[in-house]
């Protein structure tokens, strides 16, 4: 039998409720807030990711699905990456397509996307090879810290309806990478006495950036973290006044956050505000949700005009299992049909399959097997179906034009027309 990859999985329809439920709601903040979709192909130019992550982070150093494709006669095959994130993606779009020009000054670019990412990462409950992300980004001139906190207000609302218990936001802000410098050079100094000590990712880290350090999640590198310099005491005069004006963006708007100063996020192009959203219930080690920040100059890296970014991206594996149970329960029972058609001999047989056109038509779920079975093993059938009506339909009811629809949570059993049942269920 043929199986899926590792780290890749089936979502499967009982679930598949909890994923729209996510993406409904999710829709609906974009539409409250102004944000429009943009689909992205699912592989780019390895060069593009390269560029935009960076080459030191763990993406692209040990995690991308890279190949070369088939080149032509004269040409080799070029190097392609299915997209591990999609803010590279979304901004050389942003590039490509010009969306700057028709911009008055200080107007944003606000977009959307969700689709599957890919990372070749050790698979856990929570960590897949193939996930789906649904994230935002506001590009264009302005870095007003209000953008920051408005983004965040959106998930804010967005968790609230989704009914997700127990969450929390960390802030942090990672400076500008032209003021780096200094504290780099404070950084690797202190890192170097424990060198032994490190893993051998951070010993490659300590060589390429050292900031990603901080990243690390083996527990004796999170002991030394906790010694080293934080890149938040040595920000830049521009980097602390962001950062205390997003703080009291956030306070205007009643938004609880926790500073944590050796939160630096895994990709090279944050600048200033990095932010996350733990859920502390039902999500085990993998508990981070939200991953966003602020990514001035990217859109340079890339070979576009100066540009200032911000963005989220949320993992949607991880949002339906925080998804609390009852919650779940609820959504699943939503998915049934309204009404279960059961018929008997037949005759009832073609007439109702006409009902359940009508009733189709009249814009009700309507559940129906084509075999004639006997009363108790398609009342059973219809149980099964966790339809909330069955609809009984023998040769009285295909003469008298009035059906007998039972309720199956109560049992209770009425007389209607078609038009009554269509009116009685809307
Ligand atoms: P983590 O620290 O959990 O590895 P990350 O910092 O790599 O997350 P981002 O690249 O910022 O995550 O992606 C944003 C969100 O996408 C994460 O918060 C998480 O919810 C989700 N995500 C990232 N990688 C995976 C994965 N391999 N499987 C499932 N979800 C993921
Ligand atoms: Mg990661």
């Amino acid at each position: 039998m043929i199986q899926t990859v590792r780290g890749t999985r089936d979502i499967l329809p009982a679930d598949m409720p909890l994923w729209h439920r996510v993406e409904d709601v999710a829709r609906e903040g974009f539409r409250r807030y102004g944000f429009q979709e943009i689909r992205t192909p699912i592989f780019e130019k390895t060069e593009l990711f390269a560029r935009g992550v960076g080459e030191a982070t763990d993406i692209v150093h040990k995690e991308m699905y890279t190949f070369i494709d088939r080149g032509r006669e004269d040409r080799e095959g070029e190097s392609l990456t299915l997209r591990p994130e999609n803010t590279a993606s979304v901004v050389r779009s942003y590039i490509q397509h010009r969306m700057y020009a028709d911009k008055s000054s200080g107007e944003s670019t606000k977009l959307f996307y969700t689709g599957p990412m890919f990372r070749r990462e050790r698979p856990q409950a929570g960590r897949y090879r193939q996930f789906y992300q649904i994230g935002v980004e506001v590009l264009g001139t302005s870095d007003d810290p209000a953008i920051e906190a408005e983004v965040i207000e959106m998930l804010d609302w967005f968790l609230k309806e989704l009914k997700i218990p127990n969450t929390t936001l960390l802030i942090n802000s990672v400076g500008e990478p032209a003021t780096r410098a200094v504290y780099l050079e404070q950084l690797r100094r202190a890192i170097e006495p424990h060198l032994d000590e490190l893993c051998g990712d951070c010993r490659h880290r300590f060589e390429t950036n050292p900031l990603r350090v901080f990243d690390c999640k083996v527990e004796s590198c999170q002991k030394i973290i906790l010694t080293l310099p934080t890149i938040t005491d040595s920000l830049d005069d521009g980097s602390r006044e962001h950062f205390e004006q997003f703080k009291a963006h956030l306070d205007a708007r009643g938004i609880a956050y926790t500073i944590n100063p050796r939160m630096v996020r895994g990709l090279d192009y944050y600048t200033k505000t990095a932010f996350e959203i733990v859920a502390h219930d039902g999500l085990g080690a993998q508990n981070t949700i939200v991953g966003g920040g602020r990514y001035d100059g990217l859109s340079e890296t890339l070979g576009g005009p100066p540009t200032k970014g911000f963005g989220f991206a949320f993992g949607l594996d991880r949002m339906v299992m925080a998804l609390p149970e009852e919650e779940a329960e609820l959504l699943r029972a939503a998915d049934a049909p309204d009404i279960y058609i059961v018929f008997l001999g037949q005759g009832a047989r073609n007439h109702a399959l006409m009902v359940a056109k009508e009733l189709r038509s009249a814009g009700l779920a309507v559940g129906m097997e084509f075999e004639d079975r006997k009363m108790k093993k398609a009342m059973t059938q219809a149980a099964k179906s966790k339809a909330r009506y069955a609809l009984i339909i023998g040769d009285d009811e295909v003469t008298s034009g009035r059906y007998g629809l039972k309720d199956l949570t109560t049992g209770e059993q009425e007389a209607l027309s078609l038009a009554g049942i269509a009116e009685k269920l809307k």
